[in-house]
């Protein structure tokens, strides 16, 4: 049995994590300051003896004897990173910095989730490891690109200068149920739109690209990398490979939920890149990892999930 802290563990990718671990007999401890997490995420292993629900902001320092930390903490969604800039970035580098001083006191090994907005608007498709990015340093995006840049960095410079056992894993579009309904990304806006007969907000042309990967995959990937032990400590692509337009994917959630909504264009915001995809090359090599749930199926597991979630809401 391990004992593992998962930061950010209320929310989407978080609560599906714990539940993973939790499942394998470890110890969790969840900490979250329900910035954009919620307890109805994880309420169900609320009780349990080996888990225990924290509510504290990374930004500060925290205590505790732990064999493994997954960082997760950090607001995943536009809108949400948006709307306290200066917050998002005290999150990613203050909590890094707090993160790896714990893993270093308690020699744990820690796994920071890094991002594909590392790449910014990428001239390079798909995009590898490799690759430096295109990022905009003072742009509306930087308070998260650029804070998940400086992690990244402060990650090996812990690496290199103490020794610190760092993982770095950079998720590509993520989507699955445990996605808050409001939270302004596209999966979720989309679904809840078609769902309530609403219109289908498509932001510019819809001529963007995205990769959308499931929940499950991603986790199996995040624990397959924290567990290896081939002195792979990344960064590594983690997401689905396969590619489509936001107007093709907007297409797609309106069959799939039989709607009748519209389609409507909105203005596209500044500095939203025009194409992702990963490629996953090292992931396979070194993880033997690759996703498995096709698109359809994920999305009417997250299409059961909002519809749940809306009758509750009436
Ligand atoms: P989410 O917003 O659902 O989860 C983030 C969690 O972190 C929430 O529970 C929130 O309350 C918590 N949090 C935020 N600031 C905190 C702070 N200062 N202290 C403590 N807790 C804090 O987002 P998610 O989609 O689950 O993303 C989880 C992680 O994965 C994030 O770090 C995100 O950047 C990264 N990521 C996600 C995606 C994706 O597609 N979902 C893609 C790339 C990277
Ligand atoms: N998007 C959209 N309509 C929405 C929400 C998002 O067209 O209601 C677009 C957005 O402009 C972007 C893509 O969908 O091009 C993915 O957006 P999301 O916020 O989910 O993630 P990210 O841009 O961080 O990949």
């Amino acid at each position: 049995m391990k004992r593992i802290l998962i930061t950010g563990g209320a929310g989407f990718i978080g609560s599906h994590l714990c539940e993973r671990l939790l499942a394998e007999g470890n110890d969790i401890i969840c900490l979250d300051n329900f910035f954009t997490g919620s307890k109805d995420n994880i309420r169900h292993l609320i009780g349990n003896d080996h888990f225990e629900l924290v509510r504290h902001d990374v930004t500060k320092e925290y205590f505790a004897e732990v064999d493994e930390i997954y960082n997760l903490a950090c607001p995943a969604s536009p809108p949400h990173y948006q709307y306290n800039a200066i917050k998002t970035i005290k999150t990613s580098i203050l909590g890094m910095i707090n993160m790896l001083g714990l893993a270093k006191r308690c020699k744990a090994t820690i796994l920071q989730a890094s991002t594909s907005e590392v790449y910014g608007d990428p001239n390079v498709h798909p995009q590898t490891e490799e690759y430096w990015g295109n990022v905009n340093p003072i742009g509306i995006r930087s308070c998260y690109d650029e804070g998940k840049r400086c992690a990244e960095t402060l990650m090996m410079d812990y690496h290199r200068q103490n020794g610190v056992d760092t993982r770095i894993i950079r998720i590509f579009n993520t989507y699955g149920p445990n996605m808050d309904q409001n939270d302004g990304r596209v999966v979720s806006n989309f679904i809840v739109q078609a769902l309530q007969n609403k219109d289908i907000t498509i932001y510019g042309d819809g001529s963007q690209t995205r990769s959308f990967c499931y929940v499950s995959d991603l986790v199996e990937g995040m624990v397959r990398m924290m567990n290896n032990k081939q002195g792979f400590i990344g960064p590594v692509n983690l997401g689905n490979p396969s590619e489509r337009t936001i107007l093709d994917f907007a297409k797609l959630i309106i069959e799939l939920t039989n709607s009748n909504s519209k389609i409507i264009h909105m203005p596209l915001p500044k500095d939203d890149p025009t194409q992702r995809k990963p490629d996953i090359t090292l992931a396979k090599k070194e993880l033997n990892w690759e996703p498995t749930v096709d698109i359809k199926d994920g999305l009417l597991k997250t299409i059961e999930y909002f519809e749940k979630k809306i009758k509750e809401n009436k």
